[in-house]
């Protein structure tokens, strides 16, 4: 069965064929990010491929294995060095299957992106705990807002799109009950639909930076993280909100130190409450696992984007209903950051989920993207 090494750039996908010998079977491929379902659909006409990928790999192999094909992760050991910008090249990612296929690792779609890497993650939150001090100081970190507050507020919370035609459902469904969200666009997405992102602005929520690739950000450079970051910016219009989600929601102490260091720069928004919906398991169980999580200040981990999130609209009408009927008020993630002349109302955060919800404590993944992302 031939493998497919599937790499990013800034121009989008490439795709590379070759078999068990080597040898290319097919011509390589481009796709624009902007279809990236075209990519997906293209290899599941393929069926008997073994698809590799690297960890930046921009949400893509969460669409493989909802479409049912094997995802094989080469971490960097297993690679020669990244471009200044891109994933390892699709040759070398199925290259690295013929020559180093025991180094590789096959996801598993209930762990989703990270599996095998979940001690790591845990091990590099941990370590960043102890650098959050300075931005939790200057007002600058939040997993949950105030839990006395007796306005109720809380915020939903939409990842790795724009992800047509999920984007837009979501879009209006919070259109008919009139109420905010906070979208944290990947790069590459808000770069390929810049019509969802407007839609997004012009109705207005809020947007935050994602990344540009949705990488495992333990595997970058502090040079890869400042550009992952500064394009996505760039591509999502330099929101003024200046708000930044780590995929999966792994810190590590290079982010935390590369944040402290810019004082005019992002502001870290984590999430308290985790909706699961990319492991689809259907709009009612989402529905009632978010309601029953829900806080005063809690803020909602949900996804637009990295797959099918049919089940994440369908979710949503019930999410609100019960969201309101609490006497919750729903607002904007940006408005649940502690106010400065306080920066210790809140007290620590030592961690963005309460610790029996944890990914870390359940295997499951946090912001990954399985059939999503
Ligand atoms: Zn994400």
């Amino acid at each position: 069965m031939p493998f497919a090494g599937i790499s990013w750039s800034e121009h989008g996908f490439e795709l590379v064929m070759i078999d068990e010998g080597g040898r290319q079977t097919t011509p390589p491929r481009t796709f624009p990010a902007g279809q990236i379902w075209g990519l997906v659909d293209h290899l599941r006409r393929t069926r008997q491929v073994r698809c590799v990928v690297d960890s930046t790999n921009g949400l893509i192999d969460g669409m493989l294995m909802e479409a049912g094909l094997p995802v094989y992760r080469a971490d960097p050991g297993s690679l020669p060095p990244r471009p200044r910008f891109g994933s390892a090249d699709a040759r070398a990612l199925a290259g690295a299957a013929v020559h180093r296929f025991t180094e590789l690792t096959l996801l598993d779609p209930v762990k989703g992106t990270l599996t095998g890497r979940r001690s790591e993650q845990f091990r590099q939150i941990a370590r960043s705990e102890q650098d959050a001090g300075p931005l939790r100081d200057a007002g600058r970190y939040v997993a949950y807002g105030d839990r006395s507050d007796p306005a109720r507020s809380i915020a939903l919370t939409f990842d790795d799109g724009p992800n047509p035609p999920y984007t837009g459902m979501i879009l209006d469904v919070l259109a008919r009950y009139g109420v905010p969200a906070t979208f944290f666009c990947v790069g590459m997405r808000a770069a390929a639909h810049p019509d969802e992102l407007a839609r997004i602005v012009a109705s207005g929520h809020e947007v935050g930076n994602h990344t540009w690739s949705h990488p495992f950000l333990p595997d970058l450079s502090e040079r890869e993280l400042a550009e992952q970051v500064e394009r996505t910016d760039a591509a999502a219009g330099y929101p003024a909100a200046r708000l930044f989600r780590p995929p999966y929601g792994t810190r590590t102490p290079m982010l935390m130190s590369w944040l402290t260091g810019r004082h005019d720069g992002h502001r870290l928004v984590l999430w308290d409450v985790d909706s699961a919906d990319w492991q689809r398991p259907g709009p009612d169980a989402i529905a009632k696992g978010v309601l029953k999580q829900s806080r005063p200040g809690s803020i909602i981990l949900m996804h637009d984007g990295g797959g099918d999130r049919s089940q994440t609209v369908d979710a949503l009408p019930a999410i609100i209903d019960g969201l309101l009927a609490d006497g919750y008020n729903l607002t904007l993630a940006g408005s649940l950051f502690p106010r400065k002349e306080k920066p210790h109302c809140l007290g620590p955060q030592p961690f963005p989920e309460p610790l029996s919800l944890s990914p870390l404590i359940t295997g499951r993944t946090p912001c990954a993207i399985r059939s999503r992302p």
